[in-house]
């Protein structure tokens, strides 16, 4: 059998993979100056790099290895079904077993009547497809002119041209001409940086309201849908105010546009729940599903609906599907996950037991001379870096700069910790154990004394003006 592991030094591996790999998110010619990382294994919530140093990823991935590394039972799943039945499409009056068992799992771990699932094979698919379904309902229903979406800046939908024109993120409409046609963004629930001297519950509000603000700007008879992660994850790990998501929910209500929670990052057990949306107290007609389904193990994504909005594209062909829609061995290894996280009871510990542990310490953060804010929920949390604690400023440093730095410090004490901008961001797999958790906090801590020492030296102490 060929293995695919660290067969050669680890410059080697990095002058390959400049020469013909393209990465996303990233400044090719940097990283080849700097050289990349090359991950070779990982076990729990350790990785280990092709020179040997392991890492407590932090980050689970990019907020997908909700189950952990190592899980052998989803190796064993997909050679099981790879051997049965490796592909078959889901067209044509077709279907198969794994399928149709994940959807009858998801149907049983989802709030309200969520009990419809059309397969993708990542968020960024889903959420095109949520375009698609929504325009096609409206449509269905003799309002074909109800097709507008409205989002939020700094909102994380995917990277297609349809998920990317969802999300918020200026950076990436600046390159390839987004938004598509119909969708419109509103401001975000970020109170800590845009809340000036309002207090949260009052700017959530005011955030909330620039949705009615939006519907009634474009017409009642124009807007299909609203679009939000219950807690932006890409954007920073943004905690709502709780006045805003009710708030959401009666406009959407009172002004029939269908909301969709954008669940890829929040669902399976990240929030504490097994979707951000009962933690958050919404109530969506549709939920984006990705990441957390499947650990990351397969890719597979998916577009829930309410049995409402089935059974009105129901009514039609809906013209839409990818080849791998519902692929078997996706779907058997999502399966075998939601098994574990079920009834393994890694979802009921992580809430149980872990979130208030990590909670607990996560929040002690805040004691730190450059921290201004530790928010957490679940498993998921941030810290908002600042020169000066009781204005929330900026840095004067380019924004980034100072979680870029810090984020380094993080490499190198052994710790995978993101930065959004100048918050720094957690979202661990859910089997970290306290000790781990301890361990965490330990290299965090570590990392900000470095950052803070640096900023110091360098003179970088400085608030924006
Ligand atoms: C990651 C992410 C997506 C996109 O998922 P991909 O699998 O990367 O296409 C969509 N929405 C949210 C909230 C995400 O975090």
């Amino acid at each position: 059998m060929t293995l695919i592991s660290n067969h050669l030094p680890t410059a080697e591996l990095q002058a390959l993979d400049a020469a013909h790999h393209l990465h996303p998110f990233t400044h090719g010619n940097d990283l080849e100056k700097k050289g990349v990382r090359v991950i070779t294994r990982a076990q729990g919530v350790t990785l280990t790099d092709s020179d040997g140093n392991e890492m407590l990823d932090a980050m689970a991935g990019l907020w997908c290895v909700n189950l952990g590394y190592g899980h052998h039972e989803l190796a064993e799943a997909a050679a099981r079904q790879m051997k049965e039945l490796p592909y078959y499409n889901t067209f044509f009056q077709t279907t198969h077993v794994p399928v149709i068992a994940l959807s009858e799992k998801i149907a049983s771990l989802t709030p309200y009547d969520l009990n419809h699932v059309f397969y993708a094979s990542s968020g960024s698919e889903a959420n095109d497809t949520n375009i698609r379904i929504v325009r096609t309902y409206w449509d269905q229903k003799g309002q074909p002119e109800k097709k507008k979406i409205i989002s939020r800046v700094n909102a994380y939908h995917g990277s297609s041209m349809g998920s990317a024109s969802l999300g918020g993120m200026h950076y990436m409409h600046a390159q390839g001409g987004l938004p598509i046609a119909d969708i419109h963004h509103i401001g975000q629930p970020d109170w800590y940086t845009e809340g000036g001297d309002m207090d949260p519950d009052e700017f959530g509000l005011v955030r909330a309201r620039e949705l009615e603000e939006a519907i009634l700007h474009h017409g009642e008879d124009k807007v299909a849908a609203f679009i939000g992660e219950p807690i932006q994850g890409a954007g920073g790990v943004i905690i709502p105010p709780k006045t805003y998501w009710p708030e959401i929910q009666r406009i959407c209500q009172k002004y029939n546009v269908l909301l969709i929670a954008d669940e890829v990052i929040c669902g399976f057990g990240r929030t504490g729940n097994w979707f951000g949306s009962e933690t958050l107290d919404i109530k969506p007609h549709m939920m984006t599903i990705a990441k957390g389904l499947s650990s990351g193990y397969a890719p597979i994504g998916g577009s829930l609906v309410n049995d409402e909005i089935a059974s009105v594209l129901n009514d039609c062909e809906f013209s839409h599907g990818y080849t791998y829609s519902g692929h078997p061995v996706s779907c058997a290894v999502a399966l075998e996950n939601l098994r574990l996280l079920d009834e393994g009871g890694i979802v009921e510990n992580a809430s149980k037991n872990t979130a208030p542990y990590l909670k607990e310490k996560w929040q002690t953060m805040v004691d730190h001379p450059l921290v201004g804010e530790a928010q957490i929920e679940g498993l998921i949390g941030s810290i908002a870096l600042t020169p000066h604690k009781d204005s929330r400023a900026a840095f004067a440093s380019d924004r980034g700069t100072v979680g870029l730095m810090c984020r380094e410090h993080c490499f190198a004490n052994g710790l995978v910790m993101r930065h959004v901008g100048d918050r720094m961001v957690i979202s661990p797999p859910l089997i970290i154990t306290k000790d781990e958790v301890d361990t965490l906090i330990e290299r965090a801590r570590i990392a900000l004394d470095k950052t803070y020492a640096q900023l110091k030296s360098e003179d970088m102490l400085k608030a924006a003006s």
